[in-house]
């Protein structure tokens, strides 16, 4: 399609930052990686773009995790992956006998990256096997089975996170930072806006455009970063929220799920955060926040790689800064190495993916009523504060 950017270009924007991050400090540059025997062994389940072009680089890259098994619906291309990445033959599992790693003790942690529809039975799967699980975003595509998720892993009594990168990425954790310390006054506004044109011809979009395995197109896909952005930048929760969508029927994109969607969450400070997401314009995963004194523009803002955050105050903007290169998915793997170390708090468990399916529910709901508001204050408290704890110190 011309003039549309994909998701594949999308990460192309990005792409340097997996080859980057080899040369580049991961979080807490002075430390060092670990010997291979003290990493923590993660599991990748579902070999598709997303493990395989960020996320075992990742684990080349991270300091106190590694990988010790796949699994795949793909026997051939599972023992190709394997191999290439040193590990023996009997590291491969299929969906089938997955639930034989419980007897596999070189895998501690599991790492869900399929598609959305699948997250909950393969997380509830791998509790049962007792291990500690990893899971993408979004957690599940429906809130019960995002609490089934929950409830698994406080039967196992084994941690579930769910792999929110930006809760660990430099420049996000920067703007959280200058928040928090009322750099320029009391917070106004904030505007979010994640969308790329989905792409048919893309086997990984097809199922993201179906209502079922995606729970929610581009909403599922893209709008979670900003109705989760929203969240981490003000550290504090919606009280009501009202949506409207716009959606081309006769797209083949959209038969099933919706295009266009501006949202506006109320928070209880007074801030009203626009909220925007759309599987049919270019690729953007922006934000900007409206300060008394100032603009913090963050554009990109949650690209794999060149990310930058432009400060404008008393005068021209300043020139952007740009994230300090690092390897956000090796980031993310080491914070979970380490809580399940015990030496790190959770900062994104499965209550903060739980409540992003709450609000993406009410968002649908207000959608489906025309814009009428819908009250979201259900008394949830995010348990840890990104910008209180990380990069800022760990038990040794
Ligand atoms: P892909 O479609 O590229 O890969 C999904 C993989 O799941 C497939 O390759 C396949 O692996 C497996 N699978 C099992 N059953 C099915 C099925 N019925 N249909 C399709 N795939 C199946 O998706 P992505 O890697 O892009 O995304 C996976 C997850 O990661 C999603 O939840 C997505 O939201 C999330 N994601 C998160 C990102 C982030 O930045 N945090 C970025 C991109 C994705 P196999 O052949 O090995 O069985």
């Amino acid at each position: 399609m011309a003039n549309q950017i994909s998701r594949r270009s999308l990460i192309g924007a990005a792409a340097v930052a997996p080859v980057a991050a080899k040369a580049q400090a991961q979080p807490g540059a002075k430390e060092t990686a670990m010997p291979s025997s003290d990493k923590i062994g993660f599991a990748i389940v579902g070999l598709g773009k997303l493990s395989l072009n960020q996320l075992i680089p990742g684990l080349k890259v991270a300091k106190g995790a590694k990988l010790a098994a796949v699994v795949s619906g793909h026997p051939e291309k599972a023992r190709r992956v394997a191999a290439e990445n040193g590990l023996p033959a009997d590291a491969v599992y299929g969906y089938d006998d997955y639930d034989r790693i419980a007897k596999d003790p070189r895998i501690q942690v599991v790492y869900i990256v399929l598609p959305n529809s699948m997250h909950a039975e393969h997380t509830i799967r791998a509790f049962k096997a007792g291990k500690h699980v990893l899971c993408e975003k979004p957690m599940a595509t429906s809130i019960a089975d995002a609490e089934a998720m929950i409830a698994a892993a406080k039967a196992a009594q084994r941690q579930l996170m769910i792999a929110y990168r930006c809760h660990y990425e430099p420049l996000n954790l920067d703007v959280m930072r200058r928040l928090r310390a009322r750099s320029m006054g009391k917070v106004r506004q904030i505007n979010t806006t994640m969308g790329r044109h989905a792409d048919l011809s893309d086997p990984s979009d097809v199922w993201r455009v179906d209502g079922e395995m995606s729970g929610g197109g581009a909403l599922a896909d893209m709008g979670v970063y900003g109705v989760n952005a929203a969240r981490y930048l003000l550290n504090e929760e919606p009280v009501a929220v009202r949506a409207w969508a716009q959606t081309d029927r006769s797209d083949p994109r959209f038969k099933e799920t919706e295009d266009l969607i501006n949202w506006q969450f109320r928070f209880p400070s007074g801030v009203i955060a626009n909220g925007s997401t759309s599987f049919a314009y270019a690729a953007t995963m922006a934000f900007e926040v409206i300060c008394e004194q100032g603009r913090l523009v963050a554009d990109p803002a949650a690209f794999y790689g060149g990310n930058r955050l432009t400060v404008i105050q008393n005068g021209p903007p300043q020139a952007p800064i740009p994230a300090p290169p690092s390897d956000q998915f090796a980031r993310e793997m080491d914070w979970m190495a380490d809580v399940v170390r015990g030496k790190a708090p959770m900062v994104s468990p499965g209550e903060e993916g739980l409540q992003d399916m709450r609000l993406m529910q009410a968002i649908l709901e207000s959608v489906a009523k025309d814009g009428a508001t819908v009250k979201t204050d259900w008394g949830y408290r995010r348990a840890v504060d990104p910008a209180a704890v990380v990069d800022v110190a760990r038990k040794a």
